[in-house]
């Protein structure tokens, strides 16, 4: 099978059938897969896809793809050189567009914006008086969770006229393949961007004493703070079960906790949550001279 895109669903995807024996080859446009993600996450999920046996490609511009007799040919290039991929699938994970272009939205008119998600302002309302949007028509973040809040806030402002509004600042975004992926708010990249000068410590997960213990070793944390005030920007997790860790992190994200506000939180030992006391505690410290669960 060859898979086109090396974001969530792609890679998603490209592990399943992997798992299941496809030989899978995955090509991606971009120069690392989950571009948008902080490279540390970016580089070691790669490796460990590669070691299971899926091929990945990244930098890659498909030229065309046709099919001849049994397989499907993908003709593309890397850094100027051509190459084929051959499969007996294609699977195309390439993204997904905003579906408005046959709703007539422009003559209530409802403004778009350029890829055609429906524009609303934080409250879900459109450009037209009477007419809210919510879920993937509006744009990323697209995910079930965020469509259902913003279902709810467009049905509550729409029907009894009250203004609220969603904050998309700490929605987390995961990705189910393994170990899981799964951040919050701002990488270290995006807060230079914002002009936010910040701090930033990385554990691997072998420094963590459950991941020892049930053997899930591979991957890591990284937590993005602001500086001058210790305040979390982010948190990056790559690991087993990440998708369930991070709920601690969204939360400090959400109100605006303090690196110190989550060391002065007592963890439960041994816990993979525990990862996140950890990176919070290596701002401080060096972990590796703490015995378990010192501060
Ligand atoms: C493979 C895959 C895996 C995913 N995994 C996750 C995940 O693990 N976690 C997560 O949070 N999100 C996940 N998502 C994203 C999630 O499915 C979407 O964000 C979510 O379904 C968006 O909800 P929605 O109601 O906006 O749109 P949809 O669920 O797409 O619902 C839109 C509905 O509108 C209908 N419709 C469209 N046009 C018209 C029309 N003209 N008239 C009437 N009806 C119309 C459609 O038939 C559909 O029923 C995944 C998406 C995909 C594709």
């Amino acid at each position: 099978m060859i898979v086109l895109g090396g974001r969530a669903l792609g890679l998603e995807f490209a592990q399943m059938y992997s798992h299941m024996g496809t030989r899978v080859t995955l090509l991606q446009r971009s120069h690392r897969i989950i571009p948008e993600e902080e490279p540390a996450l970016s580089d070691a999920l790669r490796q460990y896809l590669e070691e299971e046996g899926i091929k990945i490609k990244t930098g890659v511009r498909i030229k065309r793809i046709y099919q001849k007799q049994n397989e499907t040919v993908v003709v593309a290039t890397v850094n100027g050189r051509e190459f084929e991929a051959r499969g007996e699938e294609l699977l195309l994970a390439t993204g997904r567009d905003p579906n408005t272009n046959l709703l007539g939205l422009e003559t209530v008119p409802v403004g778009l914006k350029q890829d055609g998600a429906v524009r609303v302002n934080r409250e879900m309302h459109t450009t037209a008086p009477h007419v809210w949007a919510a879920g993937d028509v509006i744009g990323e973040p697209m995910q079930e969770t965020i469509a259902a809040k913003e279902g709810a806030t467009a049905a509550e402002n729409a029907l009894s006229g009250t203004h609220k509004k969603i904050d998309f600042f700490p929605v987390p975004r995961a990705i189910f393949t393994s170990p899981q992926v799964a951040t919050v708010g701002l990488t270290e990249k995006g807060a230079h961007e914002h002009g936010i000068e910040c701090a930033c410590r990385t554990i691997p997960m072998s420094k963590v004493p459950k991941a020892i213990v049930i053997r899930e070793t591979r991957g890591l944390i990284k937590m993005v703070a602001e500086a001058s005030t210790g305040r979390i920007l982010g948190v990056h997790i790559l690991a087993d079960g990440a998708a369930d860790i991070i709920h601690e992190a969204v939360l400090a994200v959400k109100y605006k906790l303090t690196i110190d506000d989550i060391i002065d939180t007592v963890h439960v030992f041994p816990t993979m949550t525990e990862s996140i006391k950890l990176a919070a505690t290596s701002f401080r410290k060096d972990i590796d001279e703490l015995s378990c669960c010192a501060e």
